[in-house]
């Protein structure tokens, strides 16, 4: 067991802790990370478990609480975001019910953006207004809006930033301020920036939140996802508690993958954006297609701010076809080597409807709100030669 692979973290950059962050070898020196598949854990003495319980000794007690292959994941990701907590959960939306339930409670006010992945859009407009949480929303980036929703006392803001589908990107400096102003905690939730690209608790923001069943697996194998944050009484007084005693816990044989892909995230991220960006420039001359929108582009709505708060431009871009939902299907169906998926951030290139799948829950009103049409699809790049990517793309449309 060496205390050696453990502490080097702090004095490491970041790519170095991407592939050796967390390692806590067992006594056989493995170079690969081990897998510990165990649900409990043995003591020596009936003491030693009783100190373990009281806290008075340091043992794991049960997975529920605490696996080492899933401490490992969350040291390495700790090291990543630059934050002093990780909590896994087994999905990306294990992470944002946890990272909303476990602090809010009947009679709280919770501000949301409109712009948001339409799971979280029903936990926060649906699920917990149900226990008594009283959710407004905000559909604009406008921040006049923002501070106008942030005029009363409020416990939580949970934004996306960029949003899905549409790219809508939020000051997340300037609503930090306006959230602490009313007394809120900001979630962020960062799965479209990627870890990569967006810092939001270095903007101000109180926790991020991943899906790292999208860039952080990025081969399509695991659910899981990950709440990170630098303030101890959130997760001392609100997030400990509700995962022990809840259990929406990443499995050992899911932290175990998660923990060898963030080893290729940095690499990976980056060839996609860079596809994702060449992509974004090829559809924008392209006849037969119509808007493009990516962070990337020049006549992304919020450039500036896009320059200002991402230092990339993401691998989602998202474009309208000329002509209505059935050209929109055509083109799909034409399509050789990309994928029809609602997933995204994978190794392979997937194209989804957005008005069909992902938001055919949204009304049509909240639809036009957001910009979101019926002759849009939503392309999330791989890493395929993005000449075979752009090949395939040219031919659909002769479709
Ligand atoms: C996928 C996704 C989620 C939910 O994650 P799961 O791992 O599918 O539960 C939440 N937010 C965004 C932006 C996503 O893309």
């Amino acid at each position: 067991m060496s205390e050696k692979d453990k502490n080097q973290g702090a004095k490491w950059r970041r790519q170095t802790n991407l592939v050796r962050g967390g390692q806590n070898r067992s006594h056989f020196d493995e170079i690969s990370e081990a897998m510990f598949l165990t649900s409990s854990y043995a003591y020596d003495s009936a003491e030693q478990a009783q100190r373990a319980f009281k806290g008075e000794e340091e043992h794991y007690l049960y997975s529920r609480y605490g696996n080492p292959t899933v401490t490992a994941f969350e040291d390495r990701m700790k090291l990543m975001e630059g934050a002093a907590i990780c909590q896994s959960t087994a999905s990306g939306m294990g992470a944002v019910f946890a990272s909303l339930a476990c602090m809010l409670g009947a009679g709280d006010r919770l501000v949301a953006s409109k712009a948001l992945f339409g799971s979280c859009d029903y936990v926060c407009t649906v699920l917990l207004p149900q226990y008594g949480v009283e959710t407004v929303t905000v559909a604009s980036d406008n921040l006049d809006e923002w501070e106008k929703a942030l005029s009363e006392p409020t416990k939580a803001v949970f934004l996306e930033s960029p949003s899905n589908p549409m790219m809508q990107v939020l000051d997340i400096a300037a609503i930090a301020e306006l959230a602490h102003k009313a007394g809120a905690r900001l979630i962020v939730d960062n799965v479209f920036a990627t870890p990569l690209f967006q810092k939001p608790l270095e903007l101000g923001a109180d926790i991020v939140m991943y899906s790292t069943t999208k860039h952080i697996d990025g081969q399509g194998r695991t659910l899981g996802g990950a709440v990170l944050t630098n303030d101890e009484d959130y997760y001392a007084d609100h997030m400990r508690m509700f995962i022990r005693h809840t259990g929406p816990t990443l499995s050992p044989f899911n932290a175990w993958v998660l923990t060898k892909s963030l080893e290729t995230l940095d690499l990976r991220v980056r060839a996609q954006s860079a596809s994702a960006s060449e992509l974004a420039h090829f559809l924008t001359d392209l006849a037969g297609v119509g808007k493009v929108v990516f962070p990337g582009l020049e006549s992304h709505p919020q450039y500036d701010l896009v320059q200002k708060q991402m230092s990339g431009p993401g691998t989602m871009v998202v474009f309208e076809l000329d002509g209505d939902q059935a050209r929109a299907f055509k083109f799909m169906n034409a399509l050789n080597l990309i994928d029809i998926s609602n997933n995204l951030g994978d190794a392979k290139s997937m194209i989804t409807h957005p008005t069909t799948t992902t938001h055919q829950r949204v009304s049509l009103e909240e639809r036009a709100q957001l910009g979101i049409n019926e002759n849009m699809v939503r392309l999330s790049v791989g890493l395929e030669d993005v000449e075979d990517l752009k090949e395939d793309i040219a031919e659909a449309l002769k479709a």
